[in-house]
């Protein structure tokens, strides 16, 4: 997406370089390196860019490409109106102010103050929170994305998250399941301090870090049926849609894809007058989408159990293939069926391989 909005370029412009290389770092203490593969949805690139830098450049892509962008209005709500809405908004002074579209999206991301005013009540209601902050001095971890699956985080994980920029901030985090979340005494402040103190596998690297800003937290929209993509010719997109993978909580690319998909529809029905025409948007995403937030559910089921992503990172240690198909699926350059349908599974549930892998204990390292 980012290529054929002219943006990757601009990235590389600004001195930033894609990440070659992940790892993992088992609640067994095993850690899998691997670079990206060369199969897949593209050829595999990955930065890590703060979004005060990437968000700027999508704005610009949209301007050049024709829009016309008001900055600092936030819409309230939208009234149906026979030919379409009328949305009702205030601009930066309070001001109010007032659209009238045929179509509407709305995109307002995992909070969806909008959106929650036009979506029947629960669509929007988080799956997972995560909180993360900017460090400096993190030490050994080269350019690469480390994701911890640290037992005490399960069900969740922390990553640390170098800057594609060499030398810039690295975007440390973590995040769980709500669910797990309101069962525990300590709340996610504490817990990210616990992922950035002696005792988490992150600690080697962080021991000399110091935050560069203070940590904040977000929902994460992580449940795909529970979302609408449409009430009428009222498109969701992104977070708003429910499109975050239940995997790694990651939506940045679904946010592009569906900006993408709703355009199309939105073309066809202004072309053709016909409503029906957006429905093609629901069902795009459905076709491009369901199939791969589904496995990343069944696949995070197994992983957020110590013993299951204690086996799979000894599993990917063993077959460098299938470490790249992991690494694609975690940083979302291979599609998450891939790695269900690639015969992990079969070697994976071969009880004789299972019981050596389990019984391995390998010294972790990298
Ligand atoms: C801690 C954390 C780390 C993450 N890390 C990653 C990652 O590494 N990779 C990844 O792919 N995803 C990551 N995600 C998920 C990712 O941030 C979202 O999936 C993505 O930002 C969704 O894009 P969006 O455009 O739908 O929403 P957003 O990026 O949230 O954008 C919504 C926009 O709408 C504006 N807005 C909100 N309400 C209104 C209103 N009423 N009127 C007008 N404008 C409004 C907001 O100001 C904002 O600019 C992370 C999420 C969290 C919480």
């Amino acid at each position: 997406m980012l290529r054929r909005m002219g943006v990757e370029d601009r990235i590389r412009e600004l001195g930033y370089r894609p990440t070659d290389q992940v790892r993992i770092v088992s609640s067994w203490g095993d850690v899998v390196r691997a670079g990206l593969p060369a199969y897949g949805k593209a050829p595999a690139r990955t930065y890590v860019v703060p979004r005060r830098e990437l968000d700027p450049l999508l704005v610009r892509a949209a301007r050049d490409a024709g829009a016309t962008v008001r900055e600092g209005v936030r819409a309230l709500k939208a009234e149906r109106l026979a030919d379409g809405h009328l949305v009702h908004a205030v601009d930066a002074d309070g001001r109010p102010l007032s659209f009238r579209a045929r179509v509407v999206v709305a995109a307002d991301g995992s909070r969806g103050s909008f959106s929650r005013t036009v979506l029947p009540k629960g669509c929007l209601k988080p799956r997972a929170v995560a909180m993360r902050a900017y460090m400096e001095g993190v030490e050994g971890l080269s350019q690469d994305q480390v994701f911890f699956l640290d037992r005490y985080l399960l069900p969740g994980y922390g990553w640390a998250f170098p800057s594609g920029r060499p030398g810039g901030p690295v975007n440390v985090g973590m995040g769980l399941v709500t669910s797990s979340l309101r069962r525990r005494p300590e709340g996610l402040r504490a817990l990210f301090d616990w992922f950035t103190g002696p005792a988490s596998s992150a600690w080697p690297h962080l021991r000399r870090a110091r935050l560069v800003t203070e940590p904040v937290s977000f929902p994460l929209q992580m449940n795909y049926p529970q979302g609408r993509r449409r009430v009428g010719s009222m498109l969701f997109a992104g977070d708003a849609a429910n499109l975050v993978d239940s995997l790694t909580g990651e939506g940045i690319a679904y946010a592009l894809e569906s900006g993408q998909i709703a355009a199309d529809a939105i073309g066809a029905f202004l072309r053709s007058g016909t409503e029906s025409e957006l429905a093609t948007y629901e069902a795009t995403l459905d076709a491009t989408l369901r199939r791969e937030f589904l496995c990343g559910y069944l696949l995070w089921h197994v992983l957020c159990q110590e013993w299951g992503n204690g086996l799979m990172v000894r599993l990917l240690r063993r077959d460098a293939r299938l470490a790249q198909g992991a690494m694609g699926v975690l940083t979302n350059s291979v599609p998450i069926p891939w790695l269900v349908s690639s015969g992990l599974w079969r070697k994976l549930l071969s009880p004789g391989l299972v019981a050596r892998v389990a019984a391995r204990s390998e010294p972790a390292s990298d």
